[in-house]
């Protein structure tokens, strides 16, 4: 089996169990953390999230896709930490979100292909923990010139390493389809690409569109939010994709996004089931009270993740 670059190192690939295809372990957008330090209670952040990705173990979760760029406030140190303490392997990832930095929007596309390269076969940071897979991000309104940059370099970053890349896009405007034509202008290869946030869109003619191209789908946001596909819609949709042929395609996820606490507010609940669980204990059975059998099931948590990561089909 081949190997998947994590937080605590690389794992075999035999190993990676059940895993989510597009979460967050820590978001701050921006850069508050590290200027604002004094508004944040890290040592209870960090407790609050062992908690949870323990309980995400204990629910049969084993491993987490993490899409945490630098413009949402990457620490993969504070990952490496709450991944040693919980179980749960936590894959990382290089790329930029929808805030691209103004160095990044006059920067030569190959030598932002390099630093994405960079992060894949060095290290991130000063850390020897190396990205297992690339973001890129396009929301409301299409791909804007700066975010096309990062498209194309990670296209090209992807081309050079075989890392596989993750895409935002906004759904309901079927964003997705721009992205898809600029990894296919830069020649990527589209069975190393997952076009994400796919279950916002109900749509399941453009969905699959997407997939002829070869692209992996990442269903995820589980349970949905205000003015957005709620779970059973998302379940619906991805049922009929199913019932097209495409489960060997189609990975889940909630793209839970927990923020750090913020010192003398108020703690946000952690009760509920929006967190790491939702998919499986409550999307996945679901859809097996209505027919898909188990053995789809785990075709989407265990087998296309990992063929995902690693490029490898056949096992
Ligand atoms: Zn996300």
């Amino acid at each position: 089996m081949p190997t998947i670059e994590t937080a605590l190192g690389p794992i075999d690939a035999a190993n990676l169990g059940a895993t989510l295809s597009h979460e967050h372990v820590l978001v701050g957008m921006g850069e508050d953390i590290a200027h604002y330090p004094w508004r944040y209670d890290m040592t209870a952040t960090r407790l609050q999230s062992i908690k949870e990705l323990s309980e995400a173990k204990a629910g049969g979760i084993d491993s987490l896709i993490d899409l945490t760029t630098p413009d949402l406030g990457r620490d993969v140190e504070f990952i490496r930490d709450v991944s040693a303490a919980s179980g749960v392997n936590v894959i990382v990832a290089t790329g930029i979100w929808r805030d691209v930095p103004r160095s990044f929007w006059m920067r030569d596309i190959d030598e932002i292909a390099d630093i994405f390269v960079r992060e894949i076969e060095v290290g991130i940071g000063e850390t020897t923990i190396k990205a297992g897979c690339i973001k890129v991000a396009s929301d409301m309104g299409g791909v804007t010139p700066e975010a096309e940059r990062i498209l194309r370099g990670a296209a090209r970053a992807c081309r050079r390493t075989g890392c596989p890349i993750s895409t935002h896009q906004w759904a309901p405007e079927e964003v997705g389809r721009r992205q898809v034509e600029v990894f296919l202008e830069e020649g990527a290869p589209m069975d190393r690409i997952a076009i994400g946030h796919s279950a916002d869109s109900t749509d399941a003619d453009y969905l699959e569109e997407l997939l002829r191209t070869g692209a992996y789908l990442s269903m995820d946001r589980y349970p949905g939010a205000p003015g957005r596909p709620n779970w059973e819609q998302r379940n619906t949709t991805l049922k009929v994709l199913i019932d097209r042929g495409w489960a060997h395609k189609l990975m889940l996820g909630h793209d839970y996004a927990p923020a750090p606490v913020v010192r003398g507010a108020e703690r946000p609940s952690a009760s509920g089931p929006t967190r790491y669980l939702f998919c499986t204990t409550v999307a996945a059975p679901a859809l097996v009270a209505q027919g898909v059998p188990q053995e789809t099931i785990d075709l989407m948590f265990r087998d296309v993740p990992r063929h995902f990561l690693t490029g490898a089909t056949g096992a």
